[in-house]
């Protein structure tokens, strides 16, 4: 067992912070027992790992990451969506046949994610088996907890990248039988455009069995149009998903910027989850996804980096792109309600945490997955509460302020 001492900040709810100041939180085989003051005199025996005057908080979750798009950070994006993938996604994806270039890009993203404090990630990979299968090595030796997508792509590809049908599903359907225990494989259509009826019905069949599964939606206005174009006999851009069986309640929709009241009560009534990715909707122009509908319909939501439409692999960051993001909403209609910053931050973390269990918060029971914040020297010179510590590291701070990142319990290695 271990017992660790700090200032503790969560969000066991998405209204308000849980604060523990000068708490410990005691663990057992990388799970949360007991969180509370004065465990110290409760388990006198125990050793005390130390963290006074840091802040204890859970580890960030990013459930949208293009692992061969790391390559491209913050390049590109005075682009819009669909001429973007032709001139620089694709381009860059279809490298990822070369193991020695995955490895080197693959080892600086999970890195870099990691030194940004997230312990959970989930990916797109690119449509290569050798690929996927090093990036799944490559998370369960770091340690963190991962979902890894094989893309599929067979229609509306560049030639690199256009896989035969039969092909491409028997790739996912071995990845999905082979995967490693910290790194799982999930089923990932890239999007509509990109996989024929035929490939989304029987990646549907795969579903209906229990794998996960990730896609895209309604992320830009001309890609809608295309869906609409290429499936006119469906009712929305949800349902093409949801005729094939592939929305589920194991389902992670990227982006919904654009999707309507009837989609999102289908994404309710399927538990489906939905990652928002509010720095690269900014950047490729695309929309203004309002969060705020889906948090407070009870729809399943947590944050996505999207790197590499997104510009920084950190969650932290993104949570300011999250409450910015509604309060433009908000400015263009004040009948919008904004963010609140425990709104963001709970989706950051227990939001998109329920995608992988108990994970997010330092709940009894949950997976101690926790970063430690040494917060500025003014911080404490001024004595400032244990929120506004926070405050000021996720709006002001830095990846050099995380001092330990764990997960399940195990310290990772900073790089
Ligand atoms: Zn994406």
């Amino acid at each position: 067992m271990k017992l660790f001492k700090g200032n503790i900040i969560f969000t066991k709810e998405k209204q308000a912070f849980d604060i523990i100041e000068d708490g410990f939180i005691l663990s057992d085989e990388g799970k949360v027992l007991e969180v509370g003051h004065g465990l110290d005199d409760k388990y006198p025996d125990l050793e005390v790992i130390d963290y006074s005057n840091h802040l204890l908080i859970p580890g960030f979750v990013d459930l949208h990451f293009h692992a061969v798009q790391y390559g491209n950070l913050g390049i590109g994006l005075d682009e819009e969506l669909l001429d973007w993938l032709n001139d620089y996604t694709f381009k860059e994806e279809a490298k990822f046949q070369d193991l020695t270039y995955a490895r080197a890009i693959f080892d600086k993203a999970i890195n870099h994610m990691i030194a940004s404090g997230t312990t959970r990630m989930v990916f797109f990979s690119s449509i290569h088996q050798a690929a996927a299968e090093l990036l799944m090595d490559l998370c369960s030796e770091k340690g963190v907890g991962a979902f890894v997508g094989k893309v599929n792509m067979d229609r509306n590809a560049p030639d690199s990248l256009l896989e035969d049908s039969d092909q491409s599903l028997e790739i996912t359907r071995y990845l999905l039988e082979n995967d490693r225990e910290e790194a799982k494989a999930i089923i990932t259509p890239r999007f509509v455009p990109s996989c024929s009826k035929d490939l989304m019905d029987r990646l549907g069949e795969l579903a209906s069995k229990g794998y996960p599964v990730q896609t895209h939606i309604s992320e830009n206005e001309s890609e809608i149009e295309w869906v609409k174009s290429l499936h006119p006999e469906a009712k929305n851009y949800l349902d093409v998903y949801d005729k094939a069986g592939l929305i589920t309640d194991k389902t992670i929709l990227a982006h919904c910027v654009f999707c309507t009241e009837e989609e999102r009560q289908v994404i309710f009534d399927k538990k489906a989850f939905v990652a928002h990715c509010p720095a690269a909707n900014f950047n490729l122009t695309s929309g203004i996804m309002n969060a705020k509908l889906y948090l407070d319909k009870g729809i399943r939501i947590g944050l996505g980096t999207d790197v590499g439409a997104g510009h920084t692999p950190s969650i932290r960051q993104v949570i300011v792109e999250a409450i910015k993001m509604s309060k433009v909403n908000h400015m263009m209609d004040k009948t919008m309600p904004v963010l609140s910053l425990s709104e963001a931050f709970y989706m950051a973390t227990k939001g998109g945490g329920q995608y992988f269990g108990k994970v997010g918060s330092f709940e009894k029971s949950y997976d101690l997955d926790m970063l430690v914040i040494k917060p500025d020297d003014l911080s404490l010179t001024r004595n400032m509460p244990i929120l506004n510590q926070l405050q000021r590291f996720i709006y002001a701070g830095d990846n050099l302020m995380i001092s330990a990142v764990y997960c399940k319990g195990k310290r990772l290695n900073a790089y």
